[in-house]
């Protein structure tokens, strides 16, 4: 299968994905199609052609490469709500990898989403100390990066689910 055009919302082309990749952006309700396959399906879905994004990307943004600003709900993004003691996409909560208590920092390569029940029983202790080895190791993520984590976490804020348009 060919690649799906993604518009921006102001309707420049921003880039291309694949079939499957535009299939999601239009379940997650960041994007809408424009044009779709006469024939073709995929699942429930027309295979797309043109996709638009819901929202306006400033493309200088889209494409810097800057290393993104530390923030605890960049954490939560960077992980995608998954917990990195258990591995369960449940993590409401962030957690330093090395305590602050005994001097760990608070930046990206020290901190974690966690599950509030992981979070709570690693206490302040190493992840060495509490026997719960982390499933990843954390890194500093751009900025690209916690957008398109941003895209594709999906949100349970009415805000966001209202936005969401009906997909023939
Ligand atoms: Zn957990």
């Amino acid at each position: 299968m060919t690649e799906v055009e993604v518009w921006n919302a102001d309707e420049t082309l921003l880039h291309r994905v694949a079939v499957r990749h535009a299939v999601r952006m239009i379940w997650r309700g960041v994007a809408t199609p424009v044009e779709v396959h006469a024939t073709q399906r995929i699942g429930p879905y027309r295979v797309p052609v043109v996709v638009r994004l819901v929202r306006y990307v400033e493309q200088k943004w889209l494409y810097s490469r800057t290393r993104a600003t530390y923030s605890r709900e960049g954490v939560l993004l960077r992980d995608r709500g998954q917990c990195a003691y258990c591995g369960r996409f449940a993590a409401t909560t962030m957690d330093h990898v090395l305590p602050r208590s005994r001097g760990g920092a608070t930046s990206w390569s020290n901190a974690v989403a966690a599950c509030e029940p992981c979070n709570a029983s690693k206490g302040d202790r190493t992840p060495e100390e509490a026997r719960m080895p982390l499933r990843w190791d954390p890194f500093v993520p751009t900025r690209v990066q916690l957008h398109f984590a941003r895209a594709t976490t999906p949100t349970r804020t009415p805000t966001e689910s209202a936005r969401k348009e009906p997909v023939r």
